[in-house]
């Protein structure tokens, strides 16, 4: 696999290797030097036109436990502010000869864009409201551990899918991996027809919440909103709000953060041990791991570079 642009790239045998891949690679962050030499040589560019916390960490530490060259690119403080536009960027950076470039943008499709102005493998960390395939992955990873398989898991999406690229690689990612996929959350904030792009069906209200074994709560995404969505956001929270009074005790909360505390979720069901989004966070690490292995040295083994010998020194010389 040369790029992972969405989750359509991935079939349910690729997901499944690349999550026994990272729980391989989960070993290695138990160690005391948190390091494989499986990218040595390698440079993983990290350009991300939006902020992140825990995408943006996490594939720069994965990339380092596999012993790669790192650059951070951030667009604020970059040329791009003086006008550089996506595709100069990517040119210009190209010249530092990355093998992989880890992209982030407010824009649809622009991951697939860049892999035509570029030899490197693309990862997607981020496309507008397109998708989100490594979130997805951790995702799916997480379940794993945590319940074994998704085969018939009932997993209710709440909130603002609409404007969430979360969601749309999550319900693809799901539903391969055998689950049934729901999708709640007001009328004005559910994509007319998804039912008919995407394998989910559609409920407007919480009514039936108590039917999930994973409830997946997201955040509303007011930086694509360019009008208001909802009466305001304590409406929002009163009708769909998972907290102490709708959660079942054995259900499963997940988020892919930032969580608006007190909005998507109360307060108690974040710090509650029915939530694993922190589990979320550290699967981060070892699923982009595993996904930057996969397009890097998955397939296409680099040949193993004879190991230098020692240089000889003129006496002397400095
Ligand atoms: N971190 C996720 C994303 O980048 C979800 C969110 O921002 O709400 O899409």
């Amino acid at each position: 696999m040369k790029h992972l642009l969405s989750i359509h790239d991935l079939d349910r045998e690729a997901i499944e290797r690349i999550c026994d891949r990272a729980a391989s690679f989960a070993e290695v962050s138990d160690r005391e030097i948190k390091k494989v030499p499986a990218l040595r040589g390698r440079t993983v560019l990290n350009l991300f036109y939006e902020a992140s916390t825990r995408t943006r960490s996490s594939f720069e530490l994965a990339a380092k436990r596999l012993s790669a060259d790192v650059v951070n690119f951030a667009a604020s403080g970059s040329s791009v502010e003086k006008g550089e536009s996506l595709k100069d960027t990517v040119l210009t950076l190209s010249a530092h000869k990355p093998d992989a470039i880890v992209v982030r943008t407010p824009w649809a499709g622009a991951a697939e864009l860049v892999t035509h102005w570029t030899s490197a493998s693309i990862v997607n960390a981020g496309d507008g409201k397109h998708e989100h395939p490594t979130q997805a992955l951790l995702d799916v990873y997480t379940l794993l551990r945590r319940v074994g398989s998704l085969d018939g898991l009932d997993i209710w999406i709440v909130g603002d899918v609409l404007h969430s690229r979360v969601a749309r690689s999550n319900i693809l990612a799901f539903a391969k991996m055998g689950a049934r996929v729901t999708v709640c959350g007001p009328p004005t904030l559910i994509p007319h027809g998804i039912e008919e792009s995407l394998p989910c069906r559609v409920t407007y209200t919480l009514d039936g919440i108590r039917e999930a074994d994973v409830i997946y709560a997201l955040r509303m995404q007011n930086e694509r909103m360019h009008d208001s969505y909802v009466p305001s956001l304590r409406e929002y929270a009163a009708r769909y709000q998972i907290n102490g009074r709708n959660l079942g005790p054995r259900q499963i909360v997940m988020h892919p953060g930032p969580v608006n505390r007190g909005v998507e979720l109360s307060g108690e069901v974040v710090d509650s041990p029915q939530a694993v989004i922190t589990m979320q966070v550290e699967a981060g690490v070892v699923v982009r791991m595993a996904v930057l292995y996969e397009v890097l040295a998955g397939s296409r083994a680099p040949e193993v570079a004879p190991v230098p010998t020692a240089p000889t020194t003129t006496p002397g010389a400095a």
